[in-house]
Order: C-alpha cells, then sequence, then structure tokens
C-alpha cells in the first residue's frame, strides 16, 4: 500500500532520514521504535507529504507522491494521522471535530454527520460525550475522539505519532484498546510508539529506526527476544 524507496530529509545541512526503502502491505500493522530524534516523526510526516523529502520517493498504491500530477489532498484524505497533542479544535463540540473534515470534503448532510458521528462515537465508547466540548473531556477521551475523527474520512491507513505519549499513565489503556479494536477490524497502521506490550500484542512487524534509517526489524518475537544489532540490543535494553 505504502512503498519508500531510498528516501531522504534533510533539515539545512542535517540529515535526517538517510535512505529508507521500506513497503507497508494492505492489513499489516507495523511498530516503529528508536531513540528521540532517529526520524520517526519525518519518516511519518514524508509518508503523507506533511514533509516533504529531499530524495528518494513515496509511492501510495503504486503512485508516486512526488509526481505532479498527484492530487495529494485526494491522497491525504486516505492516510488518517493522529498525533501526539490531539489537536481538537477548541470550539467545536465532539459532534463537529468528528464531522468537520466529512462534511466540508465529502458535503454530508447534518443528518448524515449526526449519524457518522454517533457511530464512530459508539465504536469507541463515548456516545454520550457527542455534545461535549474538547475541555469537559480527559486526555483519553481527547485522544480517542481524534481517532474517530480521523476515522471519519474513511482512510486506507492510520498513521499514529506516540498517540499515547502525552497522557497520563491511566488513559493509556483505553486509547491503546481503540487501537488494538482497529486493528482487529483490519486497518492498516502505522504506529510509532513506546508502549511495546502494544507492539508484542498487535504487530506484524517491529521496524527499529537510529539515525535516519531503519537498521533491524522483525516480527516482535524475533525483535524483543533475539535481537541482532547492537544499537537494537542497546536501545531495547532500557526500553523493555
Ligand atoms: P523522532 O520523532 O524520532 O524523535 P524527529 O523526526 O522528530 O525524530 O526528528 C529528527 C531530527 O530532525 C531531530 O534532530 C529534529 O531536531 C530534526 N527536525 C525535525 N523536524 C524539523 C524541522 N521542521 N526543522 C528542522 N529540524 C527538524
Ligand atoms: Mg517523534
Amino acid at each position: 500500500m505504502i512503498k519508500t524507496t531510498n528516501l531522504h530529509k534533510q533539515f539545512g545541512k542535517q540529515e535526517v532520514l538517510r535512505g529508507i526503502s521500506e513497503e507497508f502491505n494492505k492489513g499489516e500493522v507495523v511498530v516503529i521504535i528508536g531513540p528521540s530524534g532517529s526520524g520517526k516523526s519525518t519518516f511519518l510526516r514524508c509518508l503523507n507529504l506533511m514533509e516533504q523529502p529531499t530524495g528518494g520517493d513515496v509511492l501510495f498504491n503504486e503512485q508516486s507522491l512526488l509526481d505532479n500530477k498527484v492530487e495529494i489532498n485526494q491522497i491525504r484524505q486516505e492516510m488518517g494521522m493522529v498525533f501526539q497533542q490531539f489537536n481538537l479544535f477548541p470550539h467545536m463540540t465532539v459532534q463537529d471535530n468528528i464531522t468537520f473534515a466529512p462534511k466540508k470534503l465529502k458535503g454530508l448532510s447534518d443528518k448524515e454527520s449526526e449519524f457518522l458521528a454517533r457511530k464512530l462515537l459508539k465504536r469507541i465508547g463515548l456516545e454520550s460525550h457527542i455534545n461535549h466540548y474538547p475541555n469537559q473531556l480527559s486526555g483519553g477521551q481527547k485522544q480517542r475522539i481524534a481517532i474517530a475523527r480521523s476515522l471519519a474520512m474513511s482512510p486506507k491507513v492510520m498513521l499514529f505519532d506516540e498517540p499515547t505519549s502525552a497522557l497520563d499513565p491511566e488513559m493509556v489503556g483505553e486509547v491503546l484498546d481503540v487501537m488494538k479494536e482497529l486493528a482487529k477490524e483490519g486497518m492498516t497502521m502505522i504506529v510509532v510508539t513506546h508502549e511495546m506490550g502494544f507492539a508484542k500484542e498487535v504487530a506484524d512487524r517491529v521496524l527499529l529506526m537510529d539515525q535516519g534509517q531503519i537498521i533491524e526489524q522483525g516480527t516482535p518475537d524475533v525483535m524483543f527476544t533475539s535481537p541482532q544489532n547492537e544499537r537494537t540490543k542497546a536501545f531495547l535494553s532500557k526500553v523493555l
């Protein structure tokens, strides 16, 4: 579904991505781990061109995103993204947060919007909060709503950038549960996270990034029990 070939990204003189060639298949759940500053967020952001690569290519369903003819906004609609900071619109209700994009981009009516919001909220167990404002929600609830908001555009793949890192510990579980449900339903997911339990339970593959490259990858089983690379061993010894 997504393929990168020799992907490079520089900020000024700093080389942040140093040649990443990787594929993500339909239905796969891939967890990306690695030290802070290794380029994980930049890599995710290059996948939907929130960052412009400085070399190499990104293909989405075999189409190069760097091709001038590509409607990048169309493609972005098919790639949901959830960040560490939930970025809900503070002045909008939960329902309006969820349906803002599909109303604007797909022309949903008010009735269709409410139906969609209820359906998604039921899925994350927050239907009773449909008329709440973000400041009336806990961090975990906000992040679940942010996920529902992404799902409202019916994306083909979901990108998560440390979705639980800004949460109080007691709220991490409820967000991971929503993500596990999504994985079970067959969603294609690329997840940057430090939650090794999540990786063990749901990842098909774990990639380890270091200094702008993917230095090792494998099933969670193999990665966590018998990593080969010394840098992988050093990183895992700190987080496992
Ligand atoms: P990670 O998510 O693994 O912590 P990032 O992708 O956020 O790593 O950052 C990798 C490196 O790129 C860091 O050194 C960071 O300072 C730098 N970087 C990220 N975004 C920008 C930017 N917009 N401008 C300049 N440097 C950036
Ligand atoms: Mg990051």
